[in-house]
């Protein structure tokens, strides 16, 4: 069927609801490059304006999975399951858990993002692995999750190649906070990819797209509801992202506290969290019988060295230098650090985490514009989180650069984050809830 991009922009600037055959047809042809950018930059607008039903959401996840083909992982005996974040500030913990629960036996077909927004991806921050290739082919990737129990890829022209594309420009276009666009986003890649069923991590507080927990939760039930219709099982934790997750912001950074992470000197909360959604992998999987008894097995994989074993083994076969994730001095690291501090005395009462993200795109570790490249040594080592008491002059964050161009507003922002009250704050809570 045919119909013309205009009036399916058209319908949705005017809150009209969409057929399947206009989104297939849009989404079509976005995908061979016959619509362009910017007729789809206004529909994305629209939609973010406007939003899509339940209906429609299904169609838009339905008509990106068919953009690509579905992997078949039949041959594969285990459990497939996977993890995926709705997007946060120093998230990596994708990098840290599909080692770990891939050492448990489970099987992690991994496809990620890159950076979208004011958040990092995992594509990015792999690449900082000298030689690391994103970009799998089929068979690459299921002789990689055969041999290694994960495997971690891009989407390519098979996979979800619609979601590659929507992402780019949704990224730079300002409307990637919007729960259809992301349940969509998410899925089409994770049901293409071939799991049986996915753990999700749904982020909520200043650091997310979602910042409080009305809009996390609607997030999370859209994603389960949209997911029941494609007959695949998630179970959504919502996190709490009021501060950027362990210290690093930034690629290179965020690999090498990974490393430190799989050495068993991981920082508490992400090791709570790898342990948190790994333990539900592990439930799912039928690998344990209780979500605590998968907790204490992730933790025992961090500590005994076999998730490292695991990453190291997944660098070596997606063509990454394992001499550089052994020895991470060898990973990029920025020619230049500077410390920013605190001019008043108290407790951090909240971070802007989002904030801090955007500090961390300023100084190159994210992008701007869809051709911009990334700066994998750049980024923001977090010293002060909340709760912890400061005084005048102290250092809250150090920032990594090579390039000075976005330092001072980098700097600026960051200073803008930070408040400061005189009462310490209650306990930070990492876990919300988990809706299954
Ligand atoms: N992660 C995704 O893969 N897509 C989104 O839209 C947001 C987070």
């Amino acid at each position: 069927m045919s119909f013309r991009p205009y009036d399916i922009i058209a319908d949705k600037r005017d809150g009209k609801t969409h057929s399947y055959d206009q989104i297939e047809y849009f989404i079509n042809g976005y995908t061979a490059g016959l619509i362009p950018d910017y007729q789809v930059s206004a529909w994305l607008m629209a939609v973010y304006l406007n939003g899509l039903n339940e209906d429609e959401t299904f169609y838009l996840t339905k008509a990106m999975i068919n953009s690509g083909k579905i992997i078949d992982l039949h041959s594969i005996k285990k459990p497939k399951i996977d993890k995926h974040s709705t997007g946060g500030v120093g998230d990596k913990v994708s990098l840290i858990l599909a080692p770990a629960a891939a050492a448990c036996g489970i099987v992690v077909p991994m496809t990620s993002g890159r950076g979208l927004g004011f958040t990092g991806g995992t594509l990015d921050k792999l690449e900082s692995i000298p030689g690391f290739n994103v970009h799998l082919s089929e068979n690459e990737f299921k002789t990689i999750l055969e041999g290694v129990g994960y495997a971690m890829s891009g989407q390519t022209e098979t996979l979800a190649p619609a979601d590659k594309k929507l992402y780019e420009l949704r990224d730079v276009t300002g409307t990637v906070e919007n729960i259809s666009l992301i349940t969509a986003s998410i899925l089409s890649k994770k049901i293409a990819e071939g799991a049986d069923s996915i753990v999700m991590d749904v982020k909520c507080g200043s650091g997310a797209f979602t910042k409080n927990i009305e809009d996390s939760r609607s997030l999370a039930r859209s994603l389960s509801s949209i997911a029941a219709l494609m007959e695949k099982k998630v179970t959504c934790v919502i996190s709490n992202m009021d501060q950027p997750l362990g210290r690093a912001v930034g690629s290179s950074l965020e690999v090498i506290e990974s490393i430190e992470c799989m050495h068993g000197r991981g920082e508490p909360d992400v090791v709570d969290l790898v342990a948190e959604l790994g333990g539900y992998m592990l439930l799912n999987g039928g690998m344990v019988d209780t979500v605590d008894n998968g907790k204490s097995k992730i933790r025992e994989k961090l500590e005994n060295g076999e998730a490292f074993d695991r990453f190291i083994e997944s660098v070596r076969m997606q063509g990454g230098s394992s001499d550089s994730v052994r020895d991470p001095a060898k990973l990029p690291h920025a020619n230049f650090t500077l410390d920013v501090a605190v001019n008043q005395s108290g407790f951090i009462s909240a971070i802007d985490t989002e904030n801090v993200g955007t500090a961390a795109i300023f100084l190159g570790a994210g992008r701007l514009k869809k051709e911009d490249s990334i700066d994998p040594a750049s980024g923001i080592i977090v010293h002060k989180k909340l709760g912890d008491e400061v005084h005048a002059g102290d250092r809250i964050v150090t920032i990594h650069y090579n390039d000075e161009g976005g330092v001072e507003r980098a700097v600026k922002l960051l200073q803008e984050s930070y408040e400061i009250g005189e009462e310490k704050p209650s306990e930070f809570r990492l876990i919300h809830e988990v809706i299954e």
